[in-house]
């Protein structure tokens, strides 16, 4: 079992004030495999300070030396890939392979594009020809609570801790409590990469122990945030008395649209994408909008797709599925399941209990909903687990009508063959992504939502621009 108990602050591994175990378990043997601490207070309070005082000389850094951080940091998370696998993979029960190649791919990916927005960005700005002495200048927020969920570690770790530190911030990390492990690596590579100290600092803990007590410090001026609506609510409320910034990537119920003009893998494509990571991605397609005339179709493809997924240990090699993260996640799924069934939804794939041949681990059967109607619960909750509903419709009209029918606005995804109507209905779409007929987001485009998804963007220019404060300056000499 690993021993995890210290915190990273100031530079250094540091014993927590208190020891407060809480144990992480492994969710495909339901193992105990590593120990972590739960900080408190006084950890809160030694890690804001380190950032505070480290804020001065950080701040001010050359663009250039913070380019070269960067390059170093990707240089050792690229060394360590192999390990930050195996970690995420134990953690969080992402199959080894997936965990190498999506979950550290993506952290490579993100640090790569932020070093690219880095180097194009200019931090002085003119206003414009018109006022030749005014001058734009883009400047860090300042100290930065960064809490981070499970489901995608590295991924989110990235997309905050890189483009804070890109524009001259200091921060405090506090990654999901169920899965510490690669974010503990995290630190270290930020370590081994000669991150001054204090610019980065990592502490373990709960949402209601560390995470509100980030959200609420009034030595910290932004709280990044991406986990479910429910703590995203919370924070917000307790980061108002001190007026921070708050940046919210919060749950998604994506509609994914498949019209009678579709191309033939659309359906096979959008179950495999609903199921990636075991179905517990914000953005996954969980509602399948199928047009009547497609529909029968689609459901035989969904099924096959379903019953053929196989699920297994996380550890082992291949492509297939993995559990759930922990016991929790799965009683709530195992919930929705019930939900669908008692609200007439008709179970054409998985279903309630253990997949045959399994008998411990978090695994859940891949499971498909036809005949579903927008206003039943697993259409309208994110279930965070690999259970699709599929809800037909006639008219494009309809269509737009019921994508728009949630809380939720984070990526909406559409498949046709026809152009003209593809760029009208993606106007239409209330979200702030829309993915069409399976084209994955090019580099450097912003990832975020609106309504219960969240306010913020992340990656690209705009993902830098949430750490920097825009000053406007007359006078200008030039
Ligand atoms: P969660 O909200 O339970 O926890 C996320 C993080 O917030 C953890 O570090 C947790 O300790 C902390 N936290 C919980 N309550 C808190 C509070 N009151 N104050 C401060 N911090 C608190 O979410 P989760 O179960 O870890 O992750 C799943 C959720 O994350 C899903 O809803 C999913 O859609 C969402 N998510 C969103 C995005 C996005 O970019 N929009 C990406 C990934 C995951």
């Amino acid at each position: 079992m690993l021993d995890k108990r210290e915190f990273y602050i100031n530079g250094q591994w540091t014993a927590p004030n208190q020891t407060n175990n809480f144990n992480v378990i492994d969710p495909s043997t339901e193992q105990i495999c590593g120990v972590i601490s739960l900080g408190d207070q006084v950890d809160t309070d030694a890690a804001v300070a380190a950032a505070n005082v480290a804020f001065e000389n950080w701040s001010r850094s050359f663009k250039e030396e913070r380019i070269a951080l960067l390059e170093r940091i990707l240089d050792c998370y690229n060394k360590r890939s192999n390990d930050i696998a195996q970690a995420i993979s134990l953690e969080m029960g992402a199959p080894i392979d997936m965990a190498k190649k999506q979950q550290v791919g993506a952290g490579a990916w993100h640090i790569n594009g932020f070093i690219h927005t880095l180097k194009s960005f200019e931090f002085d700005q003119m206003l414009g020809a018109h006022a030749p002495n005014d001058r734009i200048l883009y400047e860090p927020v300042g100290i930065c609570g960064l809490i981070t969920p499970w489901n995608w570690p590295m991924n989110q770790i990235t997309l905050k801790v890189i483009p804070a530190l890109a524009a001259g911030c200091t921060m405090v990390l506090k990654p999901s409590e169920i899965a510490p492990l690669s974010a503990m690596l995290f630190a270290q590579i930020m370590h081994d990469a000669g991150t001054p100290a204090g610019v980065f600092n990592m502490l373990n803990g709960s949402g209601v122990g560390v995470g509100a007590q980030l959200s609420g410090h009034p030595d910290i001026d932004m709280i990044s945030f991406t986990g479910s609506t429910r703590a995203g609510t919370e924070i917000s409320k307790n980061a108002a008395a001190s007026h921070k910034r708050v940046h919210l990537e919060l749950g998604g119920k994506g509609a994914n649209i498949i019209f009678s003009d579709a191309d033939k893998q659309a359906a096979k494509r959008s179950t495999l994408h609903c199921f990636n990571n075991t179905g517990q991605s914000c953005n996954a397609p969980t509602r399948m909008l199928v047009q009547r005339e497609i529909y029968d179709d689609c459901i035989a493809i969904a099924t096959a797709v379903a019953n053929n997924h196989e699920v297994a240990p996380a550890s082992k090699s291949g492509n297939h599925a993995g559990p759930v993260v922990s016991r929790a996640q799965f009683d709530k799924i195992q919930a929705y399941i019930q939900a669908g069934l008692d609200e007439g939804a008709r179970l054409v794939a998985g279903g309630l209990g253990l997949p045959e041949g399994i008998e411990s681990g978090f695994f859940v059967r891949p499971t498909v909903f036809a005949d579903v109607s927008n206003n039943m619960k697993i259409a309208r909750d994110e279930i965070f687990g690999p259970v699709l509903s599929i809800i037909p419709f006639d008219t494009e009209e309809e269509a737009v009508r019921i994508a728009n029918d949630t809380p939720y606005g984070l990526t909406n995804y559409l498949h046709s063959e026809d152009g003209e109507k593809r760029n009208r209905i993606a106007r239409r779409l209330r979200s702030g992504m829309v993915e069409m007929n399976g084209q994955a987001r090019g580099a450097g485009s912003p990832f975020g939502g609106i309504k219960a998804s969240g306010n913020g963007r992340e990656g690209g220019v705009w993902g830098l621009q949430e750490f920097l404060e825009v000053k406007s300056v007359s006078g200008w000499a030039v």
